[in-house]
């Protein structure tokens, strides 16, 4: 059925105009044939109050937005602390008003073959392989539709990192800017995972967050308690003043994603299960998932399933397991990974782009019987 006249019609509708659509949305501007596409983009307006940091070992497409890079990671517990640099790799961070900036005043503006519309998508309805969107006054057709639309909202005591954290000035020089604190468990206040995360991004200038792996969200008070303890255990005798804060929640979900949504649109994003379960690190994933969506528009793509596959599923799933059951051993589970692992081939195990081999030996770091344990499980269970 070709579209009604009186209803718009696009070659590609994105539907979200966070993370995962705006990435898609550059990607598709690589294509050669990109000034012939015609481009909806459809986003609620909801508030997006977010920055994103993640490693890579290459140039990344978005590079040109990345305000601050450390070449160094540290990790501190109350039984080992380390600072390495992480070469190959870099570790970046995009604040969030420079990515949806760079999109809505430069980005957008310049290509005239994008329409924007702002509504929130209740409908998308499958027709002879084209898409039927509509917001309460929208309607418009497209012959493919990416969603970020959240499939479904998963379950209430499903793992969570649940995070605040608190931007400061400090009144005199206190950071190291060569170096970010992946995980700093040296405080510790309460029975769940949690450690602190530090990004300096100058002398002065730092986010100090909170975080937790756990199935319920905290009290801000929590956050703001524990972040107090920090500063007073590692600055002790610093003045400074919190001049913003970041709160927010990333599933951390067992649960398996598919390519597409209901309608048959292709889900982008969160929705496609591009979170990493154990981590939370997402933006890069959606990077390299909106190069090969961008180069693949045309062809069919399969329905398998998307996100952590294989044997790394298989891992996460044994820690995510260990988190909830054991959360007590997480800290000591860390310890000895960035003990005895460089912080690079631990970058690259998340990255899950390991040999076998490398597996092996990071796992030979680990205490095993947590993990042989919960593998036993798995396989009575056969619950992956
Ligand atoms: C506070 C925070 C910090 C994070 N930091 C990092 C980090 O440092 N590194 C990292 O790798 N990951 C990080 N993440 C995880 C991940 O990168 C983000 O969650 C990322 O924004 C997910 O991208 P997305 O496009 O799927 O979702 P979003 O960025 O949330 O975008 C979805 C968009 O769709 C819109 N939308 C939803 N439903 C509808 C609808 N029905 N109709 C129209 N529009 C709709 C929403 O308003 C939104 O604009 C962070 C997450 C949070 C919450």
């Amino acid at each position: 059925m070709n579209a009604p006249e009186h209803i718009p019609s696009f070659d590609i509708i994105i539907i979200g105009a966070g993370c995962a659509g705006l990435q898609l949305l550059y990607q598709f501007s690589q294509r050669k044939d990109w000034s012939g596409l015609k481009v909806l983009l459809v986003d609620d307006g909801a508030a997006k109050q977010r920055s994103w940091c993640f490693w890579s070992s290459e140039q990344h497409p978005l590079q040109h937005l990345v305000t601050k890079t450390w070449h160094q990671l540290s990790f501190s517990s109350a039984a080992f602390s380390k600072t390495q640099t992480i070469g190959p790799y870099g570790y970046h961070y995009i604040p969030g008003d420079v990515f949806f900036e760079y999109f809505s005043r430069e980005f957008i503006p310049a290509h005239h073959n994008i329409t924007q519309v702002s509504g929130r998508v209740n409908q998308i309805q499958p027709n002879n392989g084209s898409y039927l969107i509509k917001t309460d006054d929208y309607v418009a057709w497209g012959k493919t539709c990416f969603s970020s639309i959240p499939a479904n909202k998963g379950q209430a005591d499903e793992l969570k990192q649940h995070f605040k954290g608190w931007y400061i000035e400090a009144d005199h020089e206190v950071f190291d800017t060569s170096t970010a604190s992946l995980m700093d468990y040296s405080v510790q206040l309460y029975q769940d995972v949690h450690f602190i995360y530090v990004l300096p991004f100058s002398k002065t200038h730092a986010l100090i967050e909170a975080t937790f792996f756990s199935s319920k969200i905290a009290e801000d008070e929590v956050y703001d308690e524990l972040i107090s303890n920090y500063m007073q255990y590692t600055y002790a005798g610093v003045n400074f003043v919190v001049t913003s804060a970041e709160k927010g929640c990333i599933p951390m979900s067992r649960q398996t994603f598919k390519r597409f949504g209901q309608a048959g649109e292709v889900l982008i994003g969160q929705a496609a299960g591009m979170v990493k379960a154990s981590t939370g690190y997402t933006f890069n994933r959606i990077t390299q998932d909106s190069i090969w969506l961008a180069r693949n528009l045309n062809i069919s793509l399969p329905n398998a399933q998307t996100g952590t596959g294989g044997r790394f599923r298989f891992y996460d799933r044994l820690l995510l397991n260990i988190i909830r059951k054991k959360p007590q051993l997480v800290a000591g589970i860390f310890t000895r990974l960035f003990r005895y692992n460089s912080s690079a081939r631990v970058l690259r195990f998340l990255d899950e782009r390991t040999k076998p081999i490398h597996e092996f030996a990071i796992f030979w770091s680990l205490p095993w019987l947590p993990f042989i344990k919960e593998t036993i499980k798995y396989i009575i269970d056969n619950d992956g």
